[in-house]
Formats: structure tokens, sequence, C-alpha cells
């Protein structure tokens, strides 16, 4: 048997169907995004596809406090949290959470991948007879956590209340229900209807899980996500975030009743039988959790930096996915042109944004995927929307009418 070529002929196969990755090898420089060395490209770069979607992961505050936490106990955490590896910091960063969203509790996981793959796992193995229903336009990780636990699962169509009703109403009364969902979608950007999933999942007797991955940190007052913006967090059974995009350090977590929260510590494989994230880890991220609790400066810029992005691309006539959303999806519509584009623009332009192909998002809607951030400076913005004009003009790609205007 050779097994080395039935590897290497499924990775040629990925290579013939452009769907083949390659990774950008950054280095990013301190308290200086969006700007890093790219090691395998052009050198000097200006980041524009990070899910660091404020730069926190630069912050001045974030930075002293893993510092100091490191100094302070050291690397690692030296343990599961059951055999010595619960630290007084994860204790701390678990009350800071709760508070967030309103919530008895909350319990942290090593990333959001794991959290939700943990809960949902746990969750829906654990309650007898549940049925999921899921949102067909799912993450991997909520996908692979309710087909791990072996529970039925019904999809309905993605942010569609008349078919989550539908399929709500198909259930008998006494089948123990969980509606899981998203709030902000990351690959188009838009948003669920929380409240009305809330009011469905209360008629029809479900739980609710709600992945709020791109809303943390930078929706709602305090940074508690869309469930707080639109004042329903207390009607969601759990809410799941990670501490490694708008909060920039790394980490998962969900939030809710201390039963809740309890039962997936006490069941949950995935929580139980890995390495607790080191205490640093977990300070940095209470750093950063707190200070966007009092400060919405970085949000108000956030959101008028991506308001000057849509509407410079909107006066060249690129076309963008218009969602209510800080996720601005530029749209190639074909694979070999959206890696060129993204090659272009890092070798000629030190821009570097990743392409989002094919199986990430469906065929012909090819996207570049644009993450503006309250540290993006106007020059960036004009260096940006300048390359990505010559660019949709050599390959000849369609613009939009400026018929709105
Ligand atoms: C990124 C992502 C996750 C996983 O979070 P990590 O902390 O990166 O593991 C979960 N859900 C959604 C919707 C995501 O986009």
């Amino acid at each position: 048997m050779n097994y080395e070529a039935i590897l290497a002929n499924q990775l040629t196969k990925l290579k013939d169907e452009h769907n083949y990755r390659f990774f950008a090898e950054l280095e990013r420089h301190r308290g200086a995004f969006p700007s890093a060395t790219c090691h395998n490209g052009p050198g000097e770069v200006a980041i524009w596809c990070s899910n660091d979607y404020l730069g926190m992961g630069q912050h001045p505050k974030v930075l002293a406090a893993m510092h100091e936490a490191l100094d302070r106990t050291g690397a690692g955490a030296g343990g599961t949290r059951n055999i010595s590896g619960t630290s007084h910091d994860h204790v701390l960063l678990e009350a800071e959470l709760a508070d967030l969203h309103g919530k008895e509790a909350a319990l942290l996981f090593t990333s959001g991948y794991v959290s939700n793959w943990a809960a949902l796992g746990t969750l829906c193995a654990r309650i007898p007879g549940l049925v999921v229903l899921s949102d067909a336009l799912n993450h991997a990780s909520m996908i692979e956590g309710i087909r791990h636990s072996g529970a039925s699962k019904v999809i309905w169509k993605h942010n569609d209340l008349d078919d989550l009703e539908a399929k709500l109403r198909a259930l008998p009364a006494n089948t123990p229900k969980m509606v899981a969902f998203e709030s902000v979608y990351s690959m188009d950007g838009d948003i669920a209807p929380i409240a009305e999933i809330c009011d469905l999942a209360d008629r029809y007797g479900a739980m609710t899980y709600l992945d709020e991955v791109h809303a943390v940190g930078l929706y709602g007052p305090r940074g508690g996500g869309i469930a707080e913006r639109e004042g329903v967090m207390d009607r969601l059974s759990v809410i799941e975030g990670t501490l490694g995009k708008a909060f920039g350090v790394m980490g998962g977590y969900i939030a809710a009743s201390a039963t809740l929260c309890d039962f997936v510590r006490s069941f949950a494989s995935g929580f139980i039988f890995t390495t607790a994230l080191p205490p640093a880890v977990a300070a940095g991220a209470a750093a950063s959790i707190q200070h966007l609790k009092v400060s919405s400066t970085e949000r108000a810029m956030h959101q008028a930096r991506v308001a000057e992005v849509r509407a410079r691309l909107d006066d060249i006539g690129l076309p963008h996915i218009d969602n209510p959303s800080h996720i601005i999806p530029v749209m190639v519509g074909d694979p070999v042109k959206c890696r060129y584009i993204s090659d272009r623009l890092l070798d000629d332009h030190g821009i570097y944004i990743q392409p989002i192909n094919y199986p990430t998002v469906p065929k012909g809607t090819e996207r570049l995927r644009i993450t503006p951030s309250p540290v993006h400076s106007q020059a960036d913005v004009d260096g940006l929307v300048s390359a990505l004009e010559d660019l949709w003009t050599q390959c000849q790609l369609a613009r939009v009418p400026m018929a709105a205007q």
C-alpha cells in the first residue's frame, strides 16, 4: 500500500479544483495593527481580513494584563480544570462573562470551536429525545457538535421564520426541542431575527442556543452582542461566544443558567479532558472584556470605518453584499479571479485579504471578505479602494450601475 500516494492524490485534486489553501505567514507588530510582516510574501502588509475586529489583540490594557499574569503565575495552567488547572484567573473570567450576558454562570473552553462542539454535543446527547432545529448556515463547529451528539436534526432555511415555524409545528408538542442559530453570520454578514426566533421557541416549548461569535465585543452597549443590543439576552437558553475575535485573545465560552453550565462542566468530554487555557490568556481576555464593557469608542469608530469603506466601494461600483453588520463581502464570483486579485493585492499593494472560495461559500459566490477596523488609517482605506479599482478593471469584472445615486 502506498499511503503517501493516497494522500497526495487527494491534495492534487484539491489543487486542480482551486480549493487548496495557501497560508500567509504573518508576523503582527505589537501595538501596530493592522500592519504585519508577511514572511512568504512581499514584506510589510496591511491586514484587511482579520477577525481581531477592533484591534484589541494589540490593546495596551490587554497586553499589560497578560504580562502581569505571566509574571504572577507563569506560563501554563498545569492541568485540566478538574486536576489542578483551575486558576483564579479562569474563575474571574467566567464571572466577567456571566455578567456580560446577564446570565447566572459561564463556562470557558479552549476555543469557540470547542465550546460549540462540546456544549451542543453534550446537551443534545443527554437531553432524552431532543430534536435540534439547526439553521442551514450554522458554523462547522455547531454542525459537528450536533452530529457528534447523535440527536435527530432538522435543518431550517437560513433565517427563515416561516420555515422554522413549520418545522417546529411538525414535531410532537411533548418532544424536547432546541433551536440552534447564530446572530451575525460570518460570510454574508447578515443578522438573525433573534426576538422572533425566541417567540417561536417559546410558542413551541424549545430551548434556544445562540452563537454570538461574530458579535460579542462589537454590538450592544457593553459589547454583549446582538442579543444585548436587542434586549433579549434573558430569552436565550445558551449564548456562546469566542475570546479570539473582537476580544483579540483566545478561548471560547457559553453563558447560561448555573444548572446548564454545571451540567456541561460535569458531562462534556471536550471540557473535562483538556488542559485549561493559560492563566495569562484568561487575564488578557478579562481585561479586553472589561475595557469594552465601559468603552464604546472602539465600537463607534469600527462602525464608522465600515460605513466609509462601503461608501467608497459604492463610489466605484464594486458589488458587495449590503448587510447590517461590519462584514463587507466583495463579490468576485470566480475562484481563479478571486485568488488572482488576492495575490495581486498582496504582492503589488501590500494588502492582505484572503480569498474566500468553495467550500467555505457556494460556487459562484467567491468573494473577498473585508473587515475594516477602527485602527485602519485613512491612507489604508485610500490604498485599498484604489488597488481594488485597478484590479477590477484588469479582471474585467462587472460593476454595479450608479442608478441609486
Ligand atoms: C470562528 C467561529 C467559531 C469558532 O471560534 P474560535 O474561537 O475561532 O474557535 C464559532 N462559531 C462561528 C460562527 C465562527 O465564525
